[in-house]
């Protein structure tokens, strides 16, 4: 009974033992391990659309999309062309390009909090420089965040943490100062009534709350009506500053990113996957006056040898410019006949299931729900998801190894593509 996976001809696993040898775990960032679903990574040779090919030589319809950016496929060939044209020129300079005041000028442009934006190297580097803004603007040291929300890995922000720190099951993560740490407040997602609670207590010491428009690290779990225009109001009222961190939902559920889709503007946005196309990138910007605060406008500071790197701007920028409002119609259309398929199979199979998604993030949970929450989520059956996910694979379709994380779609699956997807899930409940 073993999956394909774990066959000892399997090239993957050769590589990853070899791997293992001089990289912690094997691997460049936790989760890619498979760790907690009992398997090894599958090392992928080269993507092309929709699809990825390992190193056995098995193809895969891919949902993990890089965890998010590739919302155009593998290898767009407009992407690689721009790439190809950008390295002739040189690589990187450390000098100004123009290539970024445009990148700039269409993040402008198409999100609505963001009047002017600095460009950084990841989605970590851009929620931890907004936070260092938020509090040097501010004058105040604690900062609000949610239950299973992940903002990368900067100690404030390593709380509860969800994604990969949730997915093996870690406890808050050493190495974080007790002194860092004790200056994050966490309520559960969703829970105006915490966030209450909290501000009543220490309002007037909160720089910020910083938030996942939708959650998409607990899996996927959608802002309740009124719980993004409530942070708004009551940060309003304190003085303290909202931060949408965007780097999952930033051109990812809409034209005009999350906070297009639900009419709310926060004072700072962070940004990454999607406006790097594929190659290193994070952003974060906002509100001018408070922007203006970083150096060399202003006293804090944040740099970078590789920020706007020409080869990342061009990648993004590329991919940016291949996202018209109708591309995001496609992608709802594609989503939801992923989203109603997989409803069907579990219905007819009587598997229990929640099925959250925004646009194209899609998370089946093995779980009655509603999960609306971090609690809620931990509610799902890790043990189906376990067998459901290695039933995937070995059917050739590839999606994150973790019940907290969803489904990502591009623009150009196809409506073939989430049939077969639809068919492989299933014959993966049925086998559970
Ligand atoms: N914020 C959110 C909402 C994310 O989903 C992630 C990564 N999954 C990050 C921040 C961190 O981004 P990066 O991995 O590029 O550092």
């Amino acid at each position: 009974n073993l999956t394909m996976n774990q066959r000892l001809d399997h090239k993957s696993a050769a590589a990853f033992e070899q791997a293992k040898r001089v990289i912690p775990g094997g691997v460049n960032s936790p989760v890619r391990a498979f760790k907690s679903v009992g398997l090894t990574p599958v090392y992928v040779e080269r993507g092309e659309g929709s699809r990825i090919y390992d190193i056995d030589g098995n193809s895969y319809i891919d949902y993990v999309l890089s965890w998010g950016p590739l919302i155009m496929g593998h290898a767009h060939p407009e992407v690689v062309e721009a790439l190809k044209r950008t390295a002739e020129k040189g690589t990187s300079f450390g000098a100004p390009t123009e290539l970024e005041t445009l990148m700039a000028e269409l993040v402008v442009e198409r999100v609505p909090s963001v009047e002017i934006v600095r460009m950084v190297n990841s989605g970590t580097e851009a929620t931890m420089s907004a936070l260092r803004l938020a509090r040097g603007y501010t004058k105040r040291s604690r900062i609000l965040k949610f239950e299973g929300s992940y903002h990368g890995h900067a100690d404030s922000l390593l709380i509860k943490a969800g994604s990969g720190v949730a997915t093996l099951g870690l406890p808050d993560s050493p190495g974080v100062p007790e002194s860092i740490a004790s200056h994050t407040i966490t309520v559960p997602y969703n829970d105006m009534d915490s966030v209450r609670l909290a501000f009543e207590k220490f309002g007037e010491e909160i720089a910020c709350i910083i938030v996942e428009p939708i959650a998409g690290n607990m899996g996927v779990v959608p802002p309740q009506p009124g719980f993004l225009e409530g942070l708004r109001e009551i940060t309003k009222q304190y003085g303290s500053l909202l931060i949408f961190d965007e780097v999952m939902t930033g051109f990812r559920v809409h034209y005009n990113c999350a906070q297009g889709l639900y009419g709310v503007t926060p004072d700072l946005t962070c940004l990454g996957k999607v406006i790097g196309g594929g190659l290193p990138v994070g952003a974060y910007g906002g509100r001018r006056d408070i922007m203006e605060m970083m150096a060399p406008s202003g006293p804090i500071y944040q740099a970078g040898t590789l920020s706007g790197n020409p080869l990342a701007m061009a990648a993004g920028y590329t991919t940016l410019k291949l996202l018209t409002p109708d591309t995001y119609d496609l992608l709802d259309r594609l989503a939801q006949r992923l989203e109603q398929g997989f409803a069907a199979n579990a219905a007819r199979l009587g598997v229990p299931a929640t099925i959250n998604r925004v646009g194209s993030m899609v998370c089946p949970f093995f779980t009655e729900g509603p999960v609306t929450n971090y609690d809620a989520a931990k509610q799902a059956d890790l043990g189906r998801f376990r067998a459901y996910f290695a039933g995937m694979l070995n059917r050739g379709i590839s999606i994150a190894p973790s019940q907290y994380e969803g489904m990502f779609i591009s623009g150009v699956h196809t409506e073939a593509d989430i049939d077969a997807t639809i068919a492989a899930h299933g014959e993966a409940l049925q086998a559970l």
